[in-house]
């Protein structure tokens, strides 16, 4: 409909002016108020606030800061606009943050063991900035950065210059992200990076979701679907042992949803070592059409699907939340949130048999994940 808007106004024009102006959104107060929270100035860059929306009325709001998702208002079954994401409220909470709320991670998401990695007989070393291991890139990485963005009609893209040796990894990197919300409620995120050495790629986005609107309440009711027979076992620090183990007969069989509580207490080491599932699970497909994660909630009739061409997902049940990390009026507790990191799988620099993620010059490193909203009855 706004196109066939934008084309009339076009041909009343003349054609005089063919620049499609970023949509207008019929803000409220509380929108603008957001927007004045958000707005700052970091390393003398201009902190800022985007967002989109559709016809249905949900709406995406972001930051520049880390090329975050603030926050995303989608309908429950009555139709009622709530925001499904944890966030904060001010520019100053979200520099402060410390558990990637929203944000973009990278250019190696999650871990790797003792931070060391070699490339072609080359050592590298990332700082050990979780325990021994290397977590997300390091420290004050493009999660805590300002990202260059440009805002089109329908989508907003983030894209950023990672030095050569920062954080200890080789390689200039140019990545972008692009965020894009569907009229049938899909946020799609595009991920495209290249580089001018041989490094490592793995980015992901770290939202955290509760689907009842209401992030007091726990995560433990959703339903939860994750199309992966097998998931990486990890030992004490979180580092996969090499292992693609079945999830047949655990805690980890979500082939066919159950609720994320069932047996998120059951006797397992493997939830013992991750205070509940803090693991990466081996999709059965990631051809970005069969959905990858199916996620529901009774209360508020929500649903999210996830579509990904990244083969596995980090499922993490907010299971460091405690309380330090606060608002939307609250300070949020554990496991009032989960985590799906679409990802490669944690530590491939140093398990030769996991999918690689050695990105060469001259190649661009390509990866899509699809966040769909819709209502059940
Ligand atoms: C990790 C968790 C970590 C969380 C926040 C997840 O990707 O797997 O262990 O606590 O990120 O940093």
């Amino acid at each position: 409909m706004k196109k066939l808007l934008v084309i009339l106004q076009m041909l009343l024009l003349g054609f005089s002016s063919c620049v499609i102006e970023p949509e207008k959104n019929n803000k409220t107060n509380a929108d603008m108020e957001m927007e004045k929270a958000f707005t700052d100035t970091l390393d003398g860059k201009k902190v800022q606030m985007f967002s989109l929306s559709n016809k249905n009325g949900m709406s995406v709001a972001f930051s520049n800061y880390g090329a975050t998702i603030l926050a995303i208002q989608v309908p429950n079954k009555e139709g009622k606009l709530e925001n499904v994401l944890l966030g904060y409220d001010s520019a100053k909470d979200l520099f402060a943050g410390k558990s990637y709320f929203g944000c973009i991670v990278g250019r190696y998401a999650n871990r790797i063991a003792k931070g060391k990695f070699s490339i072609d007989g080359q050592s590298f070393s990332a700082p050990q900035n979780n325990g021994v291991n290397s977590l997300h890139g390091g420290v004050n990485s493009i999660d805590k950065q300002v990202w260059d963005a440009k805002q089109m009609n329908d989508a907003i893209s983030f894209s950023i210059k990672i030095k050569d040796g920062e954080n200890g990894y080789p390689g200039e990197m140019n990545l972008t992200v692009i965020y894009s919300l569907r009229e049938d409620n899909s946020l799609v995120i595009d991920y495209a990076a290249t580089t001018d050495k041989p490094t490592l790629v793995n980015v992901t986005n770290h939202a955290y979701f509760n689907l009842t609107g209401d992030p007091s309440k726990t995560i433990l009711d959703h339903d939860m679907m994750i199309n992966a027979s097998r998931f990486t076992p990890v030992d004490s620090t979180l580092i996969p042992t090499g292992e693609l183990k079945e999830v047949a007969g655990t805690a980890f069989d979500f082939t066919t949803a159950k609720p994320i509580g069932k047996d998120i207490a059951a006797n397992e080491q493997q939830l013992i070592y991750g205070l509940g599932y803090d693991h990466n699970f081996v999709f059965n497909a990631n051809d970005n059409k069969t959905p990858a994660v199916v996620v529901t909630e009774k209360t508020s009739g929500r649903k999210m699907e996830v579509f990904t061409t990244e083969p596995g997902v980090q499922f993490y049940t907010g299971n460091f939340l405690s309380g330090k990390e606060k608002g939307r009026g609250i300070a949020y507790q554990y496991r009032t949130a989960f985590c799906l990191e679409t990802q490669h799988f944690p530590d491939s620099p140093n398990q030769p048999s996991f999918p690689t993620t050695l990105l060469k010059p001259g190649e661009t490193w390509k990866s899509q994940t699809i966040y769909r909203f819709s209502t059940i009855k």
